[in-house]
């Protein structure tokens, strides 16, 4: 009965954290033997899990061997470097442990008080991030979750910019409000129209704005539409530039939307969720162009900083717009020092917070910031010798420019029509992901049929691109011998 009421004894804890230390370094490092995608059918994991949970304890070595067991085969391995799918998100050595040890101090930084080092690691790694990607003093960081949540509260704040009274009276049952609209591209990550939708702006209330045949958002079509608004005595409010989008990573032209923005008076927010790590790379200071006059931005470590999920940066010029949005104080919340700092919970949506900035402070540090800029700038050479060999074969087309580490390219042999081509693709990034070699993921570019195979793994070396490259050429000629 003894130890019944408490927390495992800490030799067992010990003992089981050394197991568990030995089982994921394994795994890292024999993660090659695994095929990166997952390869069960649904429901094969959950008919192996029992229905009931146990009433009684078991041990972490029984646990852990039902992961070998149940779990691993149902397993997407995102550390693998056969993962070239999506946009990588991968962990690093110190970002593990700075997980681990996230979880052994189990702060809730939702106020100053409920863990001083909590608001202020988040606040000096905010500074640390700043000047990594160039950005002014005047931008003032915090973390979210995702991209997706960064970008919902850059929205928020764009909303309560238009100083309608929104917080105190809501939306619904006024008619006095005018429509709001907000602008990005059609290849804006669609977390926008997410953000938008749970806003209560609406789905008509998003103006997809059209690209250029580099995927680039137009912005003669944007001050177009936002005349054509006007004009119709709409509200717009909002515009999203994409620096890297999803699909191709292109970059919107941000220096001419920001001039847009400004002259109609609309917050711009920039979405740099996948590429705006390379910022830190001196020959790619280029893509920050204008970001000087953004209202705010969104970067994800978790997606290309080799950090675990989840890591979202968000910086605002604007703090003070964005703390109207949120901020909401209750007595049991109050404390002495409020007047003199930064209580986190009142910039945005979550009072609880996650010690996320013990990764950035782990991860920065291990390999600093020239070994993080290094280990990127090769993907992005990686990404560039893989284009050219993609260019230099006849039966295969790339698709889009690369600016970064992502290649979108076709299998394109003589004599078929576009219907045939697609399916063809279809076909390939079919076998191509069966082959349990690699994982790669596609798009649709003007309706064309398009795999996309990115670089951003820590774990990436050219022997990955090389064998990857091999294996999409011999299932290709497999495809047309079968055709
Ligand atoms: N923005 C862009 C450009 C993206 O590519 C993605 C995801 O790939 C997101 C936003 C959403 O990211 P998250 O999963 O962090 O919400």
């Amino acid at each position: 009965m003894k130890n019944n009421l408490t927390d495992m004894p800490q030799d067992e804890f010990q003992s089981n954290g050394y197991l568990l230390i030995d089982w994921i370094s394994k795994y890292l490092n024999e993660i090659e033997k695994y095929p990166p995608l997952s390869q069960v059918n649904p429901g094969e994991i959950l008919k192996q899990i029992p229905q009931t949970p146990p009433s009684s304890g078991e041990q972490i070595e029984k646990i852990l061997a039902d992961v070998d067991k149940i779990l691993i085969a149902g397993i997407t391995h995102w550390n693998h470097p056969g993962f070239m799918a999506y946009f990588n998100s991968t962990s690093s050595g110190p970002g593990i442990l700075a997980e681990l040890l996230t979880a052994a101090l189990g702060v809730n930084g939702m106020l100053w008080k409920t863990s001083p080092a909590f608001t202020e690691l988040e606040n000096s790694m905010m500074n640390w991030f700043r000047q990594m990607v160039g950005l002014p003093e005047n931008y003032w960081g915090i973390i979210y979750d995702t991209a997706s949540t960064s970008s919902m509260h850059a929205i928020a704040a764009a909303r309560e910019q238009l100083d309608l009274n929104i917080r105190e009276r809501g939306m619904t049952g006024r008619n006095d409000l005018p429509k709001l609209i907000l602008y990005c591209s059609e290849h804006a990550h669609n977390s926008i129209e997410k953000g938008a939708l749970t806003l209560g702006i609406g789905l008509d209330g998003i103006r997809k704005i059209s690209v250029n045949d580099k995927f680039e958002m137009i912005p003669a079509g944007l001050e177009n539409k936002i005349k054509e608004d006007i004009s119709y005595g709409y509200k717009p409010f909002c515009v999203v530039a994409t620096v890297g989008t999803t699909s191709t990573t292109s970059i919107d032209p941000v220096e001419d939307i920001a001039t847009i923005a400004e002259k109609y008076n609309l917050w711009l927010h920039i979405d740099s969720a996948y590429a705006g790590v390379t910022a830190m790379i001196p020959e790619m200071k280029w893509i920050t162009k204008g970001w000087n006059r953004a209202d705010s931005i969104v970067i994800n470590p978790h997606k290309w900083m080799f950090t675990p999920m989840d890591l979202s940066v968000f910086f605002t010029r604007k703090k003070d717009i964005l703390k109207r949005a949120f901020s909401l104080s209750a007595e049991y919340l109050k404390t002495n020092q409020d007047s003199e700092v930064d209580n986190l919970m009142d910039y945005g949506i979550q009072l609880g917070r996650r010690f996320r900035s013990l990764k950035l402070w782990f991860i920065i540090r291990y390999f600093g910031v020239d070994g993080l800029a290094n280990r990127i700038k090769n993907h992005i050479y990686l990404a560039k010798e893989l284009s050219s060999w993609i260019e230099d074969e006849n039966e295969f087309e790339i698709m889009a420019p690369t600016p970064f580490s992502t290649v979108c390219f076709r299998f394109n042999p003589k004599g078929k029509s576009e219907q045939e081509l697609n399916k063809l693709n279809e076909e390939l990034l079919e076998k191509i992901n069966q082959s349990g070699k690699i994982f790669l993921s596609h798009t649709k570019l003007n309706g064309k049929f398009t795999i996309r195979l990115t670089i951003g793994s820590i774990r990436h070396e050219k022997r990955h691109i090389e064998e990857a490259w091999i294996l999409i050429k011999s299932l290709s000629s497999q495809l047309e011998t079968k055709s």
